[in-house]
């Protein structure tokens, strides 16, 4: 039997996601479908919302419904830290610890040679640009101790090397060889934040 058009549309889309594939996404489909009421419709709708009213902040690139975001907006953070992490998905590890009060930058990807992707494919500009403002201290970088990782966090440390009165440091230990942020529990992310150097 052939899917409905329906049905090959969603999974389509669904089949899209990191991780998932036709047969997952079949999978969810079904789940979907047999919870309609209480889960497709508010999930559509939801989706739908979610979509016109989330935007990128332009100062950071965090996900919030205002631009600048709520924590470029709080007054009570820390504006003279900057954190710098890969994806927005790393703010949240790093919120979820409480132990930051800074700001952030999102680099929205890393630097690889492999995947062909350049400086210029990131926000690195925009970071140097605020790096070099008025009462920013510190830059901490806090990318995975994966090979492009290292080697974005050396680009940025060779950027930045003239900006006078700032220190740049990294997360310590405990950020597992090869493994993003958003892995790590907590307490370890925490522990990494507070020893960084
Ligand atoms: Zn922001």
């Amino acid at each position: 039997m052939q899917d409905s058009p329906e049905i090959q549309r969603l999974t389509k889309l669904l089949a899209q996601f990191p991780g998932l594939g036709p047969r997952s996404a079949k999978r969810m489909i079904l789940h979907m479908l047999s919870h309609k009421e209480n889960l497709m419709t508010p999930l559509a709708s939801a989706i739908e919302k979610a979509a016109r009213a989330i935007v990128t902040c332009e100062t950071c690139g965090n996900l919030d419904i205002t631009s600048p975001c709520s924590i470029c907006n709080d007054e009570r953070r820390d504006s003279s830290a900057i954190c710098v992490v890969q994806s927005v998905a790393d703010i949240w590890a790093l919120e979820r610890t409480r132990a930051y009060s800074g700001k952030y930058h999102v680099l929205g990807g890393l630097l690889s040679a492999l995947d062909g992707i350049r400086p210029s494919d990131l926000s690195i500009g925009p970071l140097t640009e605020r790096a070099h403002k008025d009462g920013v201290e510190e830059i901490i970088i806090a990318l995975s101790a994966t090979v492009d990782g290292q080697s974005t966090a050396h680009y940025i440390q060779t950027q930045l090397k003239d900006a006078e009165g700032l220190s740049i440091t990294k997360l310590a230990h405990g950020v597992p060889i090869g493994g993003g942020l958003d892995y790590l529990d907590d307490g370890t992310l925490s522990l990494a934040l507070k020893s960084r150097r």
